[in-house]
């Protein structure tokens, strides 16, 4: 999926700001699960949409997030928050992704 959504990172080392900035964030999702349920899903796609997409799309993550929003915190949160979730790509701009995996 993409999600538009602004951060602003913090670093630690210099104690200094990034200027608040946007990305067109595009996120890949993998579930994994031994059955599928009665409907055939391992999970439904419109409940990921709703878990990930309807919450970040257009917001500055550090109101969503409670940690530095960075590409690999993104990546955590996106997985800690789909159900049967064990791995999440997260491309801020050409070059800069990160993968979080469980
Ligand atoms: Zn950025």
């Amino acid at each position: 999926m993409e999600v538009s959504a602004s951060h602003k990172l913090h670093f630690s080392a210099s104690d200094s700001w990034e200027p608040l900035h946007g990305h067109n964030w595009k996120i890949t999702i993998y579930c994994q699960s031994e059955e599928l349920d009665e409907d055939g899903f391992v999970v439904n796609f419109l409940d990921i949409e709703a878990a990930i997409h309807d919450v970040l799309d257009h917001t500055d993550l550090g109101d969503v997030l409670d940690c530095n929003p960075s590409t690999e915190n993104l990546a955590r949160w996106i997985c800690e928050h789909v159900d049967k979730c064990y791995r999440v790509d997260v491309v801020e701009c050409s070059g800069n992704e990160a993968t979080y995996e469980i």
